[in-house]
């Protein structure tokens, strides 16, 4: 085991460990304060008092390391909605954090890991491979990097982030909500959250502490591409996040076609695992769906989704396809995603088809990687 992070231990963790030090568990209190609600960033920024002593500080930083990734670029959006961070590791690898705030909503899309090794045949993470998984505290650093952007925009700017129309909507007009904090989070960037579990749900236990960033269990989403092992274990351990299953073929092989990892979790099993879950839980399964034009979107594809998640509460998301470098497909038309919701009404199945957001600075589902704008 190498040295602990600050930012990948619970609250209850870090108490142990000031007890096992000797200190008592008030100084860890106060340490996690200072972390989660006032945002401290590096150890200058720490300065000792009486609830939080400059020994247990000592002893604090010489047995856990504490630093953030460093912003090697930030992009904001034509739509005004949309900011993209490439962040840069320690180890000099990097990854993107996407905050968007729209519909009076604060969300956070989060990287698991750097590239994917699920491969994917239109995502760009997918083409770049899988290099590493993320620790718990480089998935919590994005998270508390998005709320301190929030943080500070609203408290510099009245019109809570600028003039823009979802922005301007009454609720946010008012100065009571000038002090924005960061709300949803989606583990929809680069990555697959359920080949990295253990670090994905230390992170998440972490953020959904009351007394920290203090995310509700209805704001956090896992989406993945089909892990089974990771769905069965979600609903074992009664995982209180909305899952996502990104689909893409209603068939086993038009479903490989695009997606290689169902090769290895066929798309039976992977059925068989959704219907477990959602009886267990007694939660809905968001299903996505990349609509890509003449290979996934016909009237044809949308009957047999409509015939697979029969007896599945399930909503599903329309993506029209995202452009990448590496996939030369093109996004179905707004009309064909219609029709498409169309006929899966027609089996009872709500169906939304995903705003195009971001996709000028590359930030929209599918886009992350390192080699765009
Ligand atoms: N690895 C997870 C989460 C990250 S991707 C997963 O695959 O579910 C989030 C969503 O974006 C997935 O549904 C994914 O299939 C979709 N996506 C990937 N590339 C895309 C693209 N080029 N255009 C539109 N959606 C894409
Ligand atoms: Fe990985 Fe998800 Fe991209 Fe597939 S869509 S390659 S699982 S990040």
């Amino acid at each position: 085991m190498g040295r602990p992070h600050l930012l990948g231990l619970t609250r209850s963790q870090l108490a142990e460990r000031a007890v096992e030090w000797g200190f008592a568990r008030i100084h860890a209190a106060s340490l996690w304060n200072e972390l989660y609600l006032k945002g401290r960033r590096a150890p200058a920024e720490l300065p000792p008092h009486d609830r939080m002593p400059a020994r247990f500080l000592e002893r604090v930083f010489a047995e856990c390391d504490f630093d953030f990734p460093e912003v090697a670029r930030e992009t904001h959006s034509s739509d005004g909605f949309t900011r993209k961070y490439l962040l840069g590791l320690r180890d000099a690898h990097r990854i993107e954090t996407v905050l968007m705030r729209y519909s009076g909503r604060t969300t956070a899309c989060v990287s698991s890991q750097v590239g994917c090794a699920m491969g994917c045949v239109f995502c760009a993470t997918g083409q770049m491979g899988y290099t590493r998984h993320l620790t718990a505290a480089e998935i919590v650093a994005q998270a508390l990097h998005v709320d301190r952007v929030l943080r500070a925009t609203a408290a510099s700017d009245p019109q809570v982030g600028g003039a823009t129309p979802a922005l301007a909507e009454p609720e946010h007009a008012s100065p009571h909500h000038r002090h924005e904090r960061l709300r949803n989070i989606v583990f929809m960037g680069m990555g697959e959250p359920l080949h990295n579990y253990d670090e994905v749900m230390q992170a998440i236990d972490i953020l959904r502490d009351p007394a920290g960033l203090a995310l509700g269990a209805q704001k956090i989403s896992v989406s993945t591409v089909g892990v089974v092992p990771g769905i069965r274990r979600l609903a074992a351990e009664r995982r209180p996040v909305h899952l996502a299953v990104s689909l893409h073929g209603a068939t086993q092989e038009e479903r490989a076609a695009l997606v290689p990892a169902a090769r290895k979790w066929k798309l039976d099993e992977l059925m068989d695992a959704c219907r477990e879950y959602t009886a267990t839980l007694g939660r809905r399964i968001f299903f996505e769906w990349t609509l890509i034009e003449g290979k996934n979107d016909g009237p044809d594809h949308a009957h047999a989704v409509g015939a697979l998640l029969a007896g599945i509460p399930a909503q599903v998301n329309l993506i029209p396809l995202n452009p990448t470098f590496g996939y030369d497909g093109r996004p179905t038309q707004p009309a064909g995603a219609r029709g498409f919701q169309d006929v899966l009404a027609g089996y009872g199945i709500p169906c939304t088809v995903r705003q195009r957001r971001g996709i000028d600075i590359a930030a929209g589902c599918g886009q992350l990687a390192l080699n765009t704008p």
